[in-house]
């Protein structure tokens, strides 16, 4: 069968893997060797793509799959540190190992492969974007309703948990309740996604915190070990893709923030320098060599503030 998903994704010959599914930003392959769709294991390769507003841009952006891929790895290792397999955090995630072709050495990992919940799990601390569109229209974010008065980038103390269902390729990521979300998953599993996504954030947030950066929000996605019937972190998390990070020295409330994620592009792409309108479906124009260059400057400074090391491509 044909790989599945997105179309203009760049397939790589791998020595021992066979490709299986292409996202806006990674690829996924199996072992060769296995049936397919029942190998244990999966490689995940982060691509250089970069997507905003549903679109993957043009060009890539160099080294951004490096980026990412590093610092999930850093994260990962934060995050379980004393995961002893008990109920409760901290939560076991799905790395397996980092040894994998020459090819797409630095920007891929040999992961679990899990059944996905189709949720993204989504906690916000920082109220802005989508969450601060329906807050001005309804009050409320993914039904959940705020004080009056709150403004682009006020705090949100404690932070909420604003699910959205996992759209199929091509199609937006829609917010939903948690009742919906519970409908999807389970009333049970969305209890202990939600639960999980709140500690993770909140431990998260206290170490981006140390290194000068606000995490306003984070996206993680879950899965079940099918082994274990576990559930497992999985995907990327806390990447500046997955999660804003503001610069804790410039934050102020009632504004945009500075940001060391891709807000940058989606502003320029917004902005009448670029010529685009959003809303007439059409594709997006090239990014032009200063954008590309500032972009990958902000995710490798994400990069090496957050984690203290230097990048090293
Ligand atoms: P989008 O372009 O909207 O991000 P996507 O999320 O499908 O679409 P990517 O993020 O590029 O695309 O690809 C990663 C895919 O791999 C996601 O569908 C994610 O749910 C899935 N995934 C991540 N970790 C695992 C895992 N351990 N087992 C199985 N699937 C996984
Ligand atoms: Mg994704």
């Amino acid at each position: 069968a044909a790989p599945r998903g997105f179309a203009g994704a760049e397939a790589l010959e791998l020595p021992g893997w066979r490709h299986v599914y292409s996202g806006k930003v990674r690829d996924l392959y199996e072992p060769a060797d296995a049936a397919p769709g029942e190998s244990e294991t999966l490689l995940v390769v982060a691509s250089d793509r970069i997507s905003a507003y549903d679109h993957v841009l043009s060009p890539p952006i160099p080294d951004k799959g490096a980026v990412l891929t590093q610092l999930t790895l850093w994260w990962f290792e934060r995050l379980s540190e004393g995961y002893n397999g008990a109920a409760g955090a901290p939560v076991e995630h799905h790395v397996v190992s980092t040894d994998v072709p020459e090819a797409v050495a630095g920007r891929a990992m040999v992961v679990k492969r899990l059944r996905m919940f189709p949720v993204e799990c989504i906690a916000r601390g920082y109220l802005t974007g989508s969450g601060l569109a329906e807050y001005r229209e309804s009050g409320t974010v993914t039904g959940l309703p705020l004080p009056t008065g709150l403004v682009d980038g006020s705090r949100l103390d404690p932070a909420i948990f604003t699910p959205s269902a996992k759209a199929e390729v091509g199609e937006h990521d829609e917010n939903i309740t948690f009742e919906q979300m519970s409908e999807r998953v389970g009333a049970e599993a969305a209890e202990r996604l939600r639960y999980l996504t709140l500690d993770l954030y909140s431990r998260a947030e206290a170490i981006a915190r140390d290194a000068g950066i606000i995490l306003a929000d984070t996206k993680v996605e879950f899965g079940v070990d099918p082994a274990t019937g576990q559930v497992v972190l999985g995907d990327e998390v806390l990447t500046p893709d997955s999660s804003r990070f503001w610069d804790a020295e410039d934050y102020e409330p009632g504004r945009a923030q500075a940001s060391f994620d891709k807000q940058f592009v989606r502003d320029w792409l917004t902005s009448d320098a670029s010529g685009w309108d959003r809303a007439s479906g059409a594709e997006p124009p090239e990014l032009p060599a200063d954008v590309v260059e500032k972009t990958r400057a902000r995710y490798v400074e994400a990069y090496e503030r957050l984690t203290g090391r230097p990048f090293e491509a």
